[in-house]
């Protein structure tokens, strides 16, 4: 045995669960795809500058607890996200400012907003949505009858709340991040309140080496066998590490690409097969001629929400931009993003853009969960409980919190109290 617990995947999930561990006298070793911790929490520099951004998650809620407790712990601080100085909207049609929409567009424009309102509401008071079985948010545009300019805006939210396919993604992944403000989207903001300095990858360095694990880099996890002393890991490198037990902290959408023996139970096979959807790209962009602080979204594609977020240490300014994974924005496309950005930003000089393609990055397979609005059950944490000597974590089916940097602490902490429980038997 080289260790007591094995945990594979040295994401927060992965670094949260090996922090609880060691609270509880474990020893662990963490076997890592990627040659650094942090997985989606992915901190560096912007190319060719000495710029540290975040290229996965960034912002952390006023009610995220754990990881600030992390952060406190481990030396991370904590930077207010800046504040929103102006807002632009892009109606479909032409660039806004003073109000989304033209003023005969508005009433529509505002009725379809008061349903969203509505029904996120309803939302966060823990009733039930007025319809039954599955909508999806293409769906729910047409149940509430939205306008061109409704659903412009709408999408442009939908790239950092439920994001992925709208015809496929559950309309609940959207009404849910209305909820955490007054149910409108705009006031999705309120949970995009601090951002962590150095940097959430640092975070899960830190908890890391805090917990004194044992972390292995470049060793991608291709089987898990387990029988009733322990957990035998195999690595594509060839690497064989065993346990006493072992806590799998990968994202679903990693888990077809590796085997377990004994198989696991039908239903998390099912929800493996299935997956989820989560396909937003997010990119930052280096830009001239624009003061951090204005918001804008909308548009017919392309980029649909951007963020001048503050200054690089070379006096350019930070654009935060997110886009649906549908074809109109080419993020590799100096062209497709300099015309994305002109939308909204007019005056800004393009300098230098940088972004990472999670979609097809192995290890991920996709951004932060979005279910499937047919099969919303695969994220239900009941599914995922401990088998045997294999515990499993992560944000993308954590039962609080789900799709963020806090569900996945929460759910290695989970994961690891289960494993304790286990061997303290
Ligand atoms: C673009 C983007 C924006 C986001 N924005 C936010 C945000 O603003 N706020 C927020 O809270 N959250 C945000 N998120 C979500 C947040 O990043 C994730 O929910 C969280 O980081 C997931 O943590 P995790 O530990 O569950 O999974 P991961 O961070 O994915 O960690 C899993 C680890 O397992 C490793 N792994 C995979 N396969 C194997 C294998 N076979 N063997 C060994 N290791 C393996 C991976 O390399 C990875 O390091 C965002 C995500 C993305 C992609």
């Amino acid at each position: 045995m080289r260790a007591d617990v094995a945990i594979l995947g040295a994401g927060l999930a992965g670094a949260a669960a090996a922090s609880r561990c060691a609270e509880a006298g474990l020893s662990t070793i963490i076997l890592e795809a990627r040659d650094r911790a942090g997985g989606r929490g992915f901190t560096r520099k912007f190319t060719g500058s000495a710029d540290l951004l975040e290229f996965g998650g960034g912002w952390i809620a006023p009610w995220h607890d754990r990881i600030r407790d992390h952060a406190e712990r481990t030396g991370i601080t904590l930077r207010p996200t800046h504040a929103i100085n102006k807002h632009r909207w892009h109606d479909g049609q032409m660039l806004r400012s003073g109000q989304p929409t033209s003023e005969e567009a508005r009433t529509s424009f505002e009725r379809a907003i008061a349903a969203i309102r509505h029904d996120a509401l309803l939302y966060k008071e823990g009733k039930p949505f007025p319809w039954q079985g599955p909508m999806t948010l293409s769906r729910y545009l047409d149940r509430i009858g939205a306008s061109p300019e409704a659903r412009a805006h709408v999408l442009a939210w939908w790239t950092i709340s439920g994001n992925g396919d709208p015809e496929k993604i559950a309309a609940s992944e959207f009404l849910a991040s209305c909820a955490y403000g007054d149910g409108t989207p705009a006031s999705m903001m309120t949970a995009l309140r601090h951002t962590l300095v150095p940097g959430t990858g640092i975070l899960a360095e830190r908890m890391i080496a805090q917990a004194k694990a044992d972390l292995r880099l470049n060793a991608a996890v291709s089987a898990v066998r387990q029988d009733q002393d322990g957990v035998t890991l195999i690595c594509a490198n060839g690497e064989t590490v065993s346990a006493r037990a072992a806590i799998a902290c990968l994202p679903l959408n990693a888990l077809p690409a590796m085997s377990f023996t004994p198989g696991l139970s039908e239903r998390k096979q099912r929800a493996i097969a299935l997956g989820h959807g989560g396909r937003s790209l997010k990119l930052w962009l280096k830009v001239k001629n624009v003061a951090p602080g204005i918001l804008a979204s909308g548009g017919p594609g392309g980029l649909r929400w951007l963020f001048s977020e503050r200054q690089a240490a070379d006096g350019t300014t930070l654009i935060v931009g997110f886009a649906l994974d549908d074809g109109t924005l080419l993020p590799e496309d100096r062209n497709s993003v300099a015309a994305a950005l002109a939308r909204f930003f007019p005056e800004a000089e393009l300098v230098a853009w940088d972004w990472h393609d999670w979609v097809n990055d192995p290890y991920a397979r996709g951004t932060w969960v979005a279910l499937p609005a047919e099969e919303t059950w695969i994220g239900d944490a009941e599914i995922w409980g401990r088998e045997g000597r294999l515990a499993f974590a992560t944000s993308d089916f954590a039962e609080s919190c789900a799709g963020w940097f806090e569900g996945a602490i929460r759910s290695g902490e989970a994961a690891a109290q289960a494993t304790i429980e286990l061997l303290n038997d």
